[in-house]
């Protein structure tokens, strides 16, 4: 068990934050708040503490001079200011005399942001790559810190791991313990009967989560562009297709491991193109014709998985069972979340990514007990990994006499 930030003392410290606001932008403009939203409950909890909330972010990638304007997080400050109802004081500098003034000048219930965590990769990656001064620099800053950015959790950077390692408690915001609960406890320890869904566009994308979720799952159903590597493996005809040559000898050796837990689509919706309107048809797994690309999953599949899924009591899901940017091909997608939403009695997550995308497009948002909010850290959760910025985190104590 990892520690919460409801396991510390927070009153009149300076708390560092690393939250997760890397938001979609377009010419300086936020095109979509969520992340700044999710991480609202754990800011809030530590203002009502009387903390003094110091917040770490990246914001897209600094490669080169001309990233810094493009990703500068002042108007992710001004949003924030916003959504809270309160001052955010934004300070356009990672370290420095800036930083340490504003941090000194903080009253409790105050709020500091400092400018994007990755304006500090520009010389020489120190961010990304856990460059250990660093770290220990944000550290100084500090008393205690906070990590809610799952997104960023696969990766040891000097704002999540070098800090850690350089203060003296660190304990999980709500987000993170999130999904620490869900994520990680459908991997350590799934109620049964346990069943995974996989979909999306690459088996090689998806090669460790399926060798590992064949261990720990009771079944697991292929969908998405990954069914036709299997396909492939069992002899069939898959026309033109997304199929994966080099993985159709890895496709059947799963076959034969996954001893029956492996249920592949019965049916697909073909297309001579792959567009919007194309003309399409739905034809058995073993008949796709030769001209002809499955893009979705068809009306058999979903009644196949609905039976699957029956008296379920854990469901992970990751990767669209077909192309669902696309209206016409987005159906299995939607009959998925359609089948998840209406399972009594079980928990329903979602592992990131597209596939958490799709969900929400179609409407489901508030309709599965857990969407991720992290895409590359949740499939490495989900493979099993340990994450190093959830490892940094301090553990529970167990005695028995401390709470
Ligand atoms: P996630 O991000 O959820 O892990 P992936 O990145 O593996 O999912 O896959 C998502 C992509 O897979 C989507 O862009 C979707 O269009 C594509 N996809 C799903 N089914 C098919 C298919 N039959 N043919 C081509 N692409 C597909
Ligand atoms: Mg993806």
């Amino acid at each position: 068990m990892k520690k919460t930030i409801k396991d510390v003392e927070l009153k009149n410290k300076v708390v560092l934050m690393r939250v997760d606001f890397n938001v979609p932008m377009k010419d300086g403009v936020i095109t979509d708040s969520n992340r700044i939203i999710q991480a609202l409950p754990t800011i809030k909890y530590a203002l009502e503490q009387d903390a003094k909330v110091v917040l770490l972010s990246h914001l897209g990638r600094v490669k080169e001079e001309a990233d810094l304007k493009k990703n500068t997080l002042a108007p992710v400050a001004k949003k924030l200011a916003e959504l809270l109802g309160q001052d955010v004081k934004f300070v356009p500098a990672t370290r420095g005399e800036l930083v340490e003034e504003a941090v000194k000048a903080m009253q409790p219930k105050d709020i500091v942001m400092l400018e994007n965590t990755r304006y500090e990769d520009l010389d020489g990656k120190k961010e990304s790559k856990n460059d250990p001064e660093l770290g220990k620099y944000w550290a100084s800053l500090g008393e205690v810190f906070v990590n809610d950015a799952f997104g960023t959790a696969h990766r040891a950077a000097a704002s999540n791991v070098g800090i850690a390692s350089n203060i003296e408690t660190t304990v999980a915001g709500f987000l993170m313990e999130k999904e620490i609960k869900f994520i990680g406890g459908a991997v350590d320890d799934p109620v049964h009967p346990f069943v995974a869904i996989l979909g999306g566009a690459k088996v090689s994308d998806k090669i460790s989560v399926i060798e590992s979720l064949i261990t720990k799952a009771d079944k697991v159903l292929i969908c998405g562009a990954m069914a036709y590597t299997f396909y492939k493996s069992l002899g069939y005809e898959v026309g033109t297709s997304k199929c994966e040559d080099d993985f159709v000898e890895f496709a059947k050796g799963l076959l034969e491991k996954a001893n029956g837990k492996i249920v592949l689509p019965l049916d697909t919706v073909v297309a001579k193109e792959f567009s919007e309107d194309a003309d399409s048809e739905v034809v058995e797994s073993s008949k796709i014709p030769s001209d002809k690309m499955g893009l979705d999953i068809g009306p058999k599949t979903l009644e196949l998985f609905k039976k699957q899924l029956e008296g379920a009591k854990t469901v992970v899901w990751n990767g669209p069972a077909g192309v669902f940017e696309f209206d016409k091909f987005a159906k299995g997608t939607n009959g998925i979340c359609k089948l998840l939403a209406e399972l009594k009695g079980a928990v329903t997550i979602i592992g990131g990514g597209d596939s958490a995308a799709a969900a929400i497009k179609l409407g489901y948002e508030d309709k599965f007990t857990h969407i991720s909010t992290g895409g590359g850290a949740s499939l490495e959760y989900l493979e099993g990994k340990v994450l190093p910025g959830i490892d940094c985190i301090d553990d529970k104590c167990t005695c028995g006499h401390c709470h």
